[in-house]
């Protein structure tokens, strides 16, 4: 199978911006057995696209874009394409609505402009990008000619392209092996949380050459950062053996911050962990409201483990319920190290619980300071005497803080109940 790439941006062709997509496109398009026969970089004016695009797809008739997706004026790409395509752009209501959802979690109102990128050409197949507000689109015309386009943010465009473009691209084209065997496209996921993406890139080092061929994708999210393995078209043996010696090697190399594979859920992992040690959990939850306690009970079977949570979000439940002594509140304020720390003691009392969480931040977009900027969140973990507290910043929007909260406080659980 054969395509072309155009990457879209004038940062790119002045040297602003170094195109990493373009090589990351020619890496995994060419491990998942598609050929990129040219890549073409173009400015964000709507006739060097429109050339761009039109000349690819009468040379291949499979042309991938990324950028010129936003929401502002030189964010083109889309409505170019649509134009070659001779189709209409409609309004998705349900982009619509997600757009709009994400602006109300900030706390802001929605410019008209975002309005924009809830447009989709008519027909198209719009592809859900968790990361941002733009989706990637996938366009084919009554003669099979095909546009995918995709964000110009790295990691947007490599969270579409591992988790719905290159599926597509192999099932467009399935392989046959030697002899006719059937070829399979296979992957395995090591799941790490509590790391960075570059500290684990540091820990796995150059791994790409004993996997060959193999490849190793690193999907950030607000669960942590997933190492995607995947084998393209080989024969289902070799596929299964070749993944299950890289995700061991892997695993070793995450060490302690891995803590399952594929669709393993960290709140089912510390449930697991608390119940091998016969220990119960209560939980005492400030900024995240309760998402600690919904993540826990989302696993079925929670019951004998999990007692209750209670949302301490006045002060005055963090005394009452809590019994957070009001002199911690007054001298340390509510996100601070002594508060959650007694959050946590709190929570285990209550329900008499051997083990216990708590959480308390600034979920924002208000109630920042410069000792306590937006995302700062206190987290605890208590079992039996012993308390681990963690103060993080956190990046995002409020509802990513509040996922990215919880998540880390069933981390901080976690790790403290593997060195116990
Ligand atoms: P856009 O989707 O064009 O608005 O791009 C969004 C962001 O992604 C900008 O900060 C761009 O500089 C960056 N970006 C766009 N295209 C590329 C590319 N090919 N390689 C690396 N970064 C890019
Ligand atoms: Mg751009």
């Amino acid at each position: 199978m054969k395509l072309e790439v155009v990457t879209i941006g004038t940062e790119l062709l002045l040297g602003h911006t170094v195109d990493t997509n373009a090589a990351e496109l020619g890496r995994a398009l060419a491990a998942a057995g598609a050929e990129i026969t040219r890549h073409t970089t173009v400015a964000d004016r709507p006739d060097s696209i429109r050339a761009a695009v039109a000349e690819a797809l009468e040379r291949t008739g499979f042309v991938l874009t990324t950028g010129g997706l936003g929401p502002t004026r030189d964010d083109m790409t889309k409505t170019v394409v649509a134009e070659l395509f001779g189709k209409r752009l409609l309004l998705d209501e349900e982009l619509l609505a997600g757009i709009e959802a994400r602006f109300k979690r900030l706390g802001r109102p929605m410019p008209a402009v975002n309005r924009i990128q809830a447009e989709v050409p008519e027909g198209a197949t719009v592809l859900p990008n968790p990361r941002g507000t733009a989706p990637g689109l996938w366009l084919e015309d009554a003669r099979g000619r095909v546009a995918v386009l995709l964000p110009g943010v790295p990691r947007e465009m490599r969270g579409l392209l591992v988790e719905e473009v290159l599926p597509q691209i192999v099932r467009r084209d399935t392989g046959v092996g030697a002899g006719g065997r059937p070829r399979v496209v296979l992957s395995r996921t090591v799941r790490t949380t509590g790391v960075s993406e570059s500290a684990l890139a540091e820990r796995i080092g150059p791994i790409e050459a004993e996997i060959d061929p193999l490849t190793l994708a690193y999907l950030p999210s607000t669960d942590g950062v997933d190492l995607r393995l995947t084998a393209w078209r080989l024969e289902q043996g070799d596929a299964e053996t070749r993944l299950a010696t890289a995700a061991t090697r892997l695993r070793a190399l995450v060490g302690e911050h891995g803590y399952g594979e594929d669709g393993t859920d960290l709140a089912a992992v510390v449930l697991a962990a608390l119940r091998a040690g016969r220990q119960r959990l209560g939980v005492a939850e400030s900024c995240t409201g309760g998402l600690v306690a919904k993540r826990i009970t989302d696993v079925a079977g929670a019951s004998d483990t999990f007692i209750g949570g209670v949302v301490a979000y006045a002060d005055v439940i963090k005394t009452a319920a809590l019994k957070v002594p009001l002199e911690t509140l007054q001298a340390h304020g509510a996100v601070s190290e002594e508060t959650v720390r007694a959050m946590a003691e709190g929570a285990q009392r209550l329900f008499s619980a051997e083990a216990s969480i708590a959480v308390t931040g600034i979920a924002g977009p208000g109630g920042g300071t410069p000792e306590k900027p937006v995302g700062t969140v206190w987290l605890a973990a208590r079992v039996h005497t012993d308390t681990r507290a963690v103060r993080r910043v956190f990046p995002g929007d409020r509802d990513e803080i509040r996922l990215r909260s919880a998540q880390a406080s069933l981390d901080l659980l976690r790790r403290l109940l593997a060195h116990a």
